[in-house]
C-alpha cells in the first residue's frame, strides 16, 4: 500500500535530475579547499577543542532499575505543529495545515493510545505552537501522566541566531509560557531541530534544566561534559534510527510501514537484552496518521506482554540517572 508506483517512481528521479544537473553546473570548478573541508587545515588542537566543546560523560546507569524491572522505556514526542514553517515565514495555508495536523489530528489520536495502555509519555513544545493551540498543553496534561519539556519558542534553529542573547531571549520566552501553562519549571530541553549552537550548553546550565535531549552519542543516558568538565545535565539520547522522521511523509523512505514496528520493536528487544533504556521520539504531524499510530500500538502491546518494563518520563528517568551518578 506504502510502495511508490513505478510512474510515479520514474516521475521523482527524473525530476532529480532535470533539478540537480543544473545546480551541479552552476558549482565553481574549482572551490577552495579551505572553504569545502575546512577541518583539513584544523590544527590537533582545534579538533580536539571542536569535540570536547560538548561531549559524552560517563554512562548513567543505575544497579537496578525502579520497581525491579529489566529495562526503561521513555516515550517522547515533538509536538511541532505550525511553528517551525512560522519561522520561515511560512503563509501558505496548504502547507501550514498539514503542520496543524499534528495537533488537531495526531495529538488527540495518540494520546488514546497512551491513555487505553497507561503509559506515560514526554513531549517538547515550542511556545508558539501551544499559542496557537492553548487547548494543547491541558491535553497533554489531562491523564496526570505526561511531562511537557521545553522545544524552543518558534522552533528557531539555535546555531543560525545572531547571538547568543538572541537564542536566550527565545529561550526565556519559551520558558515562560510553557512553565505559566504546566504550572511548574520545565526540567526538559529538547534543541529545535536538535541543534545545538555554540551558546547551547551554557544556556541549558544556566536555565537549570535537568536535562537535555538533542545528543546521541550513546542510547543509553549520560553526563554532558563541556570543555571536559561535567555540567551536571543529563543527557537523554535522541537517535535518527529512533523516530520516523527518516521513513515517512513527503522525505519518507521506506517501502512498507510495518517495517517502522519491526525497527523500533528490534531496538526494543536489543534494550531489554542489555537490560539498558528504550528511548523513542515520534513527531505527531507526521508519526500521527493511523498506519505508525497502529505500529506504536502494537509496540506498547508487545512492550507489556514483557515482564519487567518500566515506562517513565524524561524527568524521572533523569532522576534515577543522576542517583546512579552520586548526584541525586
Ligand atoms: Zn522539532
Amino acid at each position: 500500500m506504502n510502495r511508490l508506483p513505478l510512474s510515479l517512481a520514474t516521475h521523482f528521479l527524473f525530476a532529480s535530475l532535470v533539478v540537480t544537473a543544473p545546480l551541479r553546473a552552476q558549482q565553481p570548478v574549482a572551490a577552495s579547499q579551505a572553504a569545502t573541508q575546512p577541518g583539513t587545515y584544523w590544527s590537533d588542537e582545534k579538533l580536539l577543542e571542536t569535540v570536547n566543546a560538548v561531549a559524552m560523560g560517563p554512562r548513567l546507569l543505575p544497579r537496578a532499575w525502579p520497581q525491579g524491572a529489566r529495562v526503561a522505556v521513555l516515550l517522547t514526542f515533538d509536538d511541532d505543529t505550525q511553528a517551525p514553517l512560522l519561522r520561515d515565514g511560512t503563509t501558505e495555508p496548504t502547507a501550514l495545515s498539514a503542520s496543524d495536523y499534528g495537533a488537531q489530528t495526531g495529538t488527540p489520536r495518540l494520546l488514546e493510545i497512551l491513555d487505553r495502555h497507561k503509559v506515560p509519555a514526554t513531549f517538547f513544545v515550542t511556545g508558539v505552537d501551544s499559542l496557537i493551540h492553548p487547548e494543547l498543553v491541558p491535553l497533554l496534561l489531562k491523564s496526570g501522566r505526561n511531562e511537557i519539556g521545553i522545544h524552543g519558542w518558534v522552533h528557531e534553529y539555535p546555531p543560525g541566531l545572531d547571538s547568543e542573547a538572541e537564542e536566550e531571549r527565545l529561550l526565556d520566552k519559551a520558558i515562560a509560557r510553557i512553565s505559566s501553562l504546566t504550572g511548574k519549571k520545565p526540567a526538559g530541553y529538547r534543541a529545535p531541530s536538535w541543534a545545538f549552537s555554540s551558546h547551547t550548553m551554557d544556556l541549558i546550565r544556566k536555565k537549570g534544566f535537568l536535562y537535555d535531549s538533542s545528543l546521541g552519542s550513546s542510547e543509553v543516558p549520560y553526563a554532558i561534559l563541556a570543555h571536559g568538565q561535567d555540567t551536571g545535565v543529563v543527557e537523554l539520547p535522541i537517535d535518527w534510527t529512533l523516530t520516523e522522521t527518516p521513513y515517512l511523509g513527503a522525505q519518507g523512505h521506506m517501502a512498507s510501514p510495518d517495517l517502522l514496528f519491526q525497527l523500533y520493536k528490534q531496538e526494543f528487544d536489543g534494550a531489554y537484552k542489555e537490560g539498558t533504556v528504550f528511548i523513542l521520539t515520534l513527531h505527531p504531524y507526521l508519526g500521527g496518521h493511523r498506519a505508525p499510530m497502529q505500529h506504536l500500538d502494537d509496540l506498547i502491546t508487545y512492550m507489556q506482554s514483557k515482564p519487567g518494563v518500566w515506562f517513565t518520563t524524561g524527568a524521572e528517568l533523569t532522576k534515577v540517572a543522576r542517583q546512579a551518578a552520586g548526584t541525586p
